[in-house]
């Protein structure tokens, strides 16, 4: 029998500092532009005072402005976003997406999301998938428009499921790769074509490490721009099976009892959000390490 759960993830609700999309700026008023591309974001080599890092001050200029892409406003202030040229993040060293996202709250978190995800699309939907014909942005909506047949090309978001599988007395929890020396996270997964995502649930636990799952819980969603994923977050109950792995996109995965965790992935991550979740769930103490 499942218990009601407290809805304490930040990305459950609208968030009152950032009103997305297509905004009226009238000549000469203050914006605030992020320059992004490959994954990266652009630090400010002299940042306003108050200012973050990320964001650089100018004025209005309908012409000196009319390729920038407008993300919305943030805290009332217009926001635009510049597209990086490519090679620039890496010949320039700017900070990846990552480990800006990792020192923000969660109003941040959505605008750099967000500003990542129309960089990403600006670059790769230049010309039109149909025709081959150079797409133009359209104004009114987060879209870009081919001229001579009128597709739109909108930008791309990737569901995926991301599930804590557990038991009665222990989490399973795994590792790839790629992963900070560790760490170890829930499991997740591409939603492929024509799957439901209990479907894609299923078949990825059963891929990954090989054990049969049941009673699904869906808990909430995350935006996850690596490149332009949506994250679908469960719970899920072990029903069968031996842990098994196949070494290359797993390469270590075991059952943690509640008061024996590894490191866990950070705060603002729905992995974490789902642990900790379920542990508060469980009356057990949430796990600090980080
Ligand atoms: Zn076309």
């Amino acid at each position: 029998m499942w218990h009601p759960i407290q809805a304490d993830f930040p990305q459950q609700r609208p968030l009152p500092d950032f009103e997305r999309g297509q905004q009226s700026i009238q000549p000469g008023e203050v914006i605030g532009i992020i320059t992004c591309g490959s994954g990266a974001i652009r630090p400010v080599n002299q940042p306003q005072p108050g200012w973050p890092l990320w964001l650089e001050r100018d004025y209005y200029h309908a012409k000196d402005h009319a390729s920038l892409v407008v993300i919305g406003r943030w805290k009332g202030l217009p926001l635009l976003l510049r597209q990086a040229q490519r090679g620039e993040a890496k010949k320039a060293d700017w900070p990846g997406l990552r480990s800006w996202l990792l020192q923000s709250d969660a109003n941040t978190f959505d605008l750099l999301t967000t500003a990542a995800g129309l960089a990403s699309w600006n670059e790769q939907h230049r010309y039109c998938g149909r025709c081959g014909t150079k797409t133009e942005s359209r104004k009114d909506e987060y879209a870009r428009e081919c001229p001579r047949c009128h597709l739109r090309h909108y930008p791309r978001v990737s569901p995926c499921i991301i599930t804590l599988v557990w038991r009665e007395d222990a989490l399973l929890l795994a590792r790839g790769p790629r992963f900070a020396p560790g760490v170890y996270s829930t499991l997740a997964g591409f939603i492929e074509t024509g799957e439901s995502a209990e479907q894609a649930l299923h078949r990825e636990v059963m891929e990954e490490v090989g054990v049969q799952i049941g009673n699904l819980r869906y808990l909430g969603s995350q935006s996850w721009p690596f490149p332009h994923s949506l994250m679908l977050g469960y719970w899920a109950e072990y029903q069968a099976g031996d842990i098994q792995f196949d070494g290359v996109e797993i390469e270590d995965a075991r059952w943690y009892p509640f008061d024996q965790l590894p490191e866990l992935p950070p705060a603002t991550s729905i992995s974490r959000h789902l642990i900790n979740s379920f542990l508060r769930w469980k009356g057990v103490k949430e796990h600090s390490a980080f």
